[in-house]
């Protein structure tokens, strides 16, 4: 099995997408695909969360609305528009959430990861729904029920054996029929089913996590940058 995760940028824009649906199609062994949140989405979640904390209910309502719309138009352009209905869904209990959070003028650590968890989860809604789209069966799979950890809130840390238990058996499923899961980077649950986070920039562990537990032969991190240098510019001055 491979597992391919893809971060923010790569699942940015439409064009971006299409070029990580090319590199899912045309990876032949067992996939499993894991995807961060769309760029700048967990940064605006943040800034939502504190303004909400602040009792500014309506700018985080705002960045809710904004993130709201572009997500429906990515799915759109992808022609994903059956997880519409899933994505306004969850816009709609993040929303719910950050005005919870305004009333009361706190922001837990436990509730700041149910507000960032909305990134990962509609980049996994977009992207499985994007696959479908140009037939390759796929499902997202939201990883609060599928990477267990401890409620170590705010950068969780995971449960190996407990995940190994449950995530095997449902990407098994998931590849006995034929399906590619997308699963979410950067979240995880505790077994009582509360999700987490594993800390900023977590989605590249998420998929080490997954390589491990599900036994993976390879972990290919794809990463969007325009080259790679000869050297470390900070060391080497002439670094082209
Ligand atoms: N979306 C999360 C962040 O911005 C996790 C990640 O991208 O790896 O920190
Ligand atoms: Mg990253």
């Amino acid at each position: 099995m491979k597992i391919l995760k893809f971060g923010g940028t790569s699942v940015g824009n439409a064009d971006a997408i299409r070029q990580v649906l090319a590199i899912i199609r045309d990876t032949e062994e067992a996939r499993c695909v894991v995807v961060s949140a769309s760029a700048g989405t967990t940064d605006r979640l943040a800034e939502a969360a504190r303004a909400a904390e602040r009792g500014d209910g309506d700018s985080a309502q705002r960045i809710v609305a904004d993130l709201r719309e572009r997500h429906a138009a990515l799915a759109t352009e992808l022609g994903a528009a059956q997880v519409a209905a899933e994505l306004d869904r969850l816009a709609t209990s993040t929303a719910t959430l950050l005005g919870a959070i305004a009333l009361l003028h706190e922001c837990t650590p436990r509730s700041r990861d149910a507000v960032w968890a909305y990134g990962e989860r509609a980049s996994s809604l977009i992207v499985a729904g994007a696959l479908e789209h140009i037939d390759v069966r796929a499902e997202a799979v939201d990883a609060a029920g599928a990477i267990v950890t401890d409620d170590a809130f705010g950068s969780a840390n995971p449960l190996m054996d407990e995940t190994q238990r449950v995530v095997r058996p449902r990407i098994a499923s998931i590849h006995r029929d034929g399906g590619t899961p997308v699963v979410t980077g950067f979240i995880g649950g505790t077994s009582d089913g509360v999700v987490t986070t594993l800390g900023r920039g977590g989605s590249d562990y998420s998929a080490a996590i997954l390589a491990a537990a599900l036994g993976a032969a390879e972990l290919l991190i794809y990463t969007d940058v325009s080259g790679v240098m000869s050297a470390d510019p900070r060391i080497v001055k002439d670094a082209r």
